[in-house]
């Protein structure tokens, strides 16, 4: 469902993602890992349009976001990042609208549906993240766990192909990573297609189909989590993950 090919971003003379290739099939989990600097974030904020690549192609649902590094109309291009949804490390609610609120702008003004029809969806997905009784709550008033909970029903209600997530659960206390994380199991059981960066190599092993370790700019190996965890083959993987595994 994704395809990325050749990718290359720099900022000024900082080459950040050198020459990016692997895609994603429907229903996969992905893990993406890497020391701090890698290009992780650059690379999923890409596939979003919240970068611009300098080379190289996207191809997300067999259209393509950018083809050599060269980008469609804005609303061929809008037409693409709606089928990808993105759950940031710092959850970026509106602070002065309510759960609901937050949950329904969105689909209210792209999709234009009606008031009842929203009404019934963000219920829908309160409940599959477990906050029915936080529909009017304001997000000042939650925890860093219920806002990520809040953030991802409200991604969903776009109804995207592709999650991707950006280290969803290490702005927040340890006590509170695991009612995000068992969440986010359940989308992977709904065969929620997901891109997931992530530091909880425990989740990583345990959830994903497929693990990337991207450092430098580049991916240096992928496999399954037996093959990566147990048997990495890379000495920079090794050495990654004596220090972080
Ligand atoms: P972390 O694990 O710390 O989140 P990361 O793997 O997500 O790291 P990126 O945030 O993609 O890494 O950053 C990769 C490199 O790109 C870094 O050297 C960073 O300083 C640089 N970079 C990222 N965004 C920008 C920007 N907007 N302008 C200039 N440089 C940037
Ligand atoms: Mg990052």
């Amino acid at each position: 469902i994704i395809k990325i090919d050749g990718l290359k971003k720099s900022f000024g003379q900082n080459e950040v993602l050198k020459n990016i290739t692997f895609s994603v099939e429907k229903n996969e989990v992905v893990a993406v890992i890497g020391p701090s600097g890698s290009g992780k974030s650059t690379m999923l904020r890409s596939l979003v349009h919240l970068e611009e690549i300098n080379g190289g192609s996207i191809k997300i649902g067999g259209a393509y976001l950018a083809e050599n590094g060269k980008y469609p109309k804005a609303k061929e291009i809008q037409k693409i990042t709606a089928k990808t949804g993105m759950v940031f490390q710092h959850f970026n609610l509106f602070p002065h609208f309510s759960v609901r609120e937050n949950l329904e702008m969105a689909p209210k003004l792209v999709k234009k549906m009606a008031k009842a029809d929203l009404h019934r969806m963000s219920d829908d997905y309160l409940l599959k993240v477990g906050l029915s009784d936080k529909a009017d709550a304001m997000p000042g008033s939650l925890s860093g766990g219920q806002k990520q909970r809040v953030a991802i029903a409200r991604a969903l209600m776009m109804r995207p192909e592709v999650l991707l997530f950006d280290e969803p659960t290490s702005a927040l206390d340890p006590e509170l990573t695991g009612e995000v994380l068992n969440v986010m199991k359940d989308l992977a059981k709904d065969d929620m297609t997901m891109i997931v960066v992530t530091h909880e190599m425990g989740f990583a092993k345990e959830v994903a189909d497929r693990v990337v370790f991207m450092d430098g700019g580049e991916i240096v190996e992928q496999g399954t989590p037996a093959q990566i965890f147990d048997n990495p083959q890379h000495p920079r993987t090794q050495a990654f993950l004596s220090k972080n595994y």
